[in-house]
């Protein structure tokens, strides 16, 4: 099964019925590039930038981080490479600055990712120059973590709008039309999906996060990690119609939470409408192998099924069987 999945990684991600599908890389850090070229992502779908701020006490400098974001985005030219701003608290805490990040008694809904952002603003802005100067150096696009709804989404486009006229002010080069999306990951933003998608230019779904608020689990507990279900039909709902409101804007819809890198779930995801998967570079070859044996039709018939259904353990059931006949 090895050798049959890396020889299959070299070949592009297409469906037997003809369907390319995007699939790109989830990293953490600029030493990954390596990793991102051997497993032949078409780029960066997710780069967690938090990794640059939980090295130290301090916050990484503009110039710092310039240099981390020019380095990956120069190395996988023309491919894109999707930075997102800090998504510090929740399950990435800055334990080493308890000022900035003050002990909650329910992180995960507390004073994270986006949050943090509009309420320091010099740290946010230090980052979002740090990626408008990046982005003279390749295909690099910007998303938001932990958007909750349209205003909060207009208050970064904000801060980023006065960045950019910094930047202009002093002649520094950056890209005028680079790309801006939204992390799709509250349940609030997945209901408002319809006005969202009016405001940005592409959708990641991160179903990590979507999932746990969606159905109330926390992510990193134990105890109740059997109730962690993908496929349970709210999250399938969802997903559904994230998908739907992005077409009526014709933006396109990653994911690149967990769920995209288990090959039980790719058709599902695939047959929803989801343009491009992010993962881990490792998770590739497994999910390109499906790929490659699954028609887009059968997809298409998977999902159409699966909304219509009411059980997880069923929708996960189905879902095995279409990977196992097929793989
Ligand atoms: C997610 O929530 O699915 C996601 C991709 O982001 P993170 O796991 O970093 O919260
Ligand atoms: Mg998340």
């Amino acid at each position: 099964l090895e050798s049959r999945l890396l020889e299959a990684n070299r070949e592009p991600a297409i469906t037997l019925d003809g369907e390319k599908v995007a699939i790109m890389a989830n990293i953490e850090k600029v030493d990954e590039i390596r990793l991102v070229q051997d497993y032949s992502a078409e780029g960066v779908g997710l780069f967690r930038t938090e990794y640059l701020y939980l090295n130290s006490a301090r916050m990484p400098s503009e110039g710092e981080q310039f240099v981390a974001y020019k380095t990956v985005a120069e190395a996988l030219a023309p491919h894109p490479v999707v930075i997102r701003t800090l998504d510090l608290g929740g399950d990435k805490p800055m334990a080493s600055n308890p000022a900035l990040f003050p002990k909650e008694s329910n992180p995960f809904m507390g004073f994270r990712a986006i949050r943090f952002c509009l309420e320091n603003p010099g740290i946010f802005k230090d980052q979002l120059r740090a990626i408008l100067l990046a982005s003279a150096f390749g295909n690099v696009k910007l998303m938001y973590p932990m958007i909750s709804g349209r205003e909060e989404l207009a208050r970064a486009n904000a801060v980023l709008a006065e960045c950019k006229a910094e930047l202009r002010a002093k002649g520094q080069a950056f890209d005028e039309h680079m790309a801006v999306g939204a992390m799709i990951e509250i349940p609030s933003a997945a209901v408002t999906a319809d006005v969202l998608a009016q405001d940005c230019d592409f959708f990641s779904v991160g179903t990590n996060d979507l999932i746990q608020y969606l159905l109330a689990i926390d992510r990193v507990n134990d105890r109740i990690a059997h109730l962690y279900e993908p496929a349970h039909p709210a999250v399938i709902r969802t997903l559904k119609q994230i998908v739907d409101e992005a077409r009526k804007q014709k933006i396109s819809v990653s994911v690149c939470g967990e769920m995209a890198a288990d090959p039980v779930f790719v058709p599902l995801l695939l047959g929803l409408g989801v343009d491009c998967l992010s993962m881990t570079p490792p998770q590739i070859p497994a999910v390109k192998y499906a790929i490659r044996s699954m028609a887009m039709g059968d997809a298409r018939r998977l999902a159409a099924e699966a909304l219509r259904m009411t059980s997880p353990k069923a929708i996960l059931a189905m879902c095995e069987d279409f990977y196992r006949s097929r793989t």
